[in-house]
């Protein structure tokens, strides 16, 4: 095998950018697949229309570790993210952790990392198969598909269980791994909600999480903007119905926490993910085949936090520096 690998890693979300990223500055050039419409995975902010943008995943972003938090200073640096101050209700105390959001919507967290990676966007890669020199990778877009040395996988654990089910140990370890769905609501209200905190949590059966988007620093504050969350049970218990109806019963459920507030509703959409929050996790930062050709990654391994996909990425990185794929 050559001293320097041909690398694919399949997602664009913070696993897989982070272990470009280190790939990168390590002088190998890893090519990046991810079937979205933009780096970031679940780091995603969307537009509705004419209205300002909504952070329908993750909301706010911590650093507990050093490379993270100098990650997120370099991104401050650039004006790429800020430390969101939201007005919480009592028990809610985000001041004893930083809460950094990305500027102008979460996915600009991404942006910095993807900088001059060779990243091929809205490209799903539909197989990954063994042959006697590497990884065939088929997408669909080239279904003769393009070999490589080493395959990293960031996907969420059940989708890499689909892709790589054949790999006798991996799929076992996969099958350990559990995540939870989440649908997301994003409300545009006719007029401000006053008398309420910015932040709303944890005290309905129905939502999880209820916040005011245009809260956060460097959005359009002239709309007024919420995102909820729905708990886990009920996300599940309500999965597979259409966009319409739970976007009907989310606003519900938004309106009553909102309480005696209840502006006109303007817009609310809905928003599905299947696989949000690792509930269950791997237990160590990555998984690897015994012949050190295919790394697998992302915050399943070690949380449910984007900081967790960040240090996965960055172990495989550092297990392929290592050398520790050479057959
Ligand atoms: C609703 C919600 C709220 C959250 N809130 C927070 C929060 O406040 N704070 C926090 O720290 N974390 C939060 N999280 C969790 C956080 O978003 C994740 O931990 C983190 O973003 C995961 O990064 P990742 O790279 O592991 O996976 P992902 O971001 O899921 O990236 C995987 C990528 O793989 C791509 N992909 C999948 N299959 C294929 C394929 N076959 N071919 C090509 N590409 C493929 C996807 O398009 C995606 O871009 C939240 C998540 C959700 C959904």
């Amino acid at each position: 095998m050559s001293a320097s690998p041909r690398i694919a890693i399949i997602g664009a979300g913070m696993a897989g950018l982070a272990c470009a990223r280190a790939l990168q500055d390590a002088g190998l050039r890893p090519v990046i697949f991810d079937k979205g419409r933009g780096p970031g995975g679940r780091l995603a902010t969307r537009r509705i229309d004419s209205s300002p943008a909504f952070d329908h995943g993750a909301q706010y972003v911590t650093a507990r570790g050093a490379a993270f938090r100098a990650t997120l200073a370099a991104a401050i640096e650039v004006g790429a993210a800020a430390r969101w101050r939201p007005a919480t209700a009592a028990g809610i105390d985000p001041s004893t952790e930083d809460w950094i959001t990305g500027i102008p919507g979460m996915s600009a967290l991404a942006k910095p990392l993807a900088a001059g990676l060779d990243l091929n966007i809205a490209c799903e890669v539909t197989a990954a198969e063994r042959e006697a020199a590497g990884w065939r990778v088929r997408t669909a877009g080239l279904a003769a598909g393009e070999c490589f040395d080493l395959l990293v996988s960031t996907v969420p654990a059940p989708q890499a269980r689909r892709l790589f089910g054949a790999e006798r140990d991996i799929a076992e370890a996969l099958d350990g791994v559990t995540m939870a769905p989440c649908w997301a609501l994003m409300l545009v209200l006719a007029s401000p909600v006053t008398g309420v905190p910015d932040v709303l949590q944890g005290s309905s059966a129905t939502l999880s999480w209820l916040a005011r988007n245009s809260s956060k620093p460097g959005r359009d504050a002239a709309k007024e903007c919420w995102i909820a969350h729905a708990a886990p049970d009920w996300s599940s218990s309500h999965l597979e119905l259409e966009r319409e109806p739970v976007a009907a019963l989310l606003v519900d459920a938004a309106q009553r926490m909102l309480g005696d507030a209840r502006p006109r509703v303007e817009q609310a959409i809905a928003h599905r993910w299947r696989y949000a929050r690792t509930v269950k996790p791997l237990g160590q930062p990555c998984l690897a085949s015994r012949d050190g050709t295919l790394f697998l990654g992302g915050d399943w391994t070690q949380g449910a936090r984007v900081e967790s996909a960040f240090d996965s990425g960055r172990a495989i990185a550092q297990a392929i520096i290592n050398g520790r794929w050479k057959r």
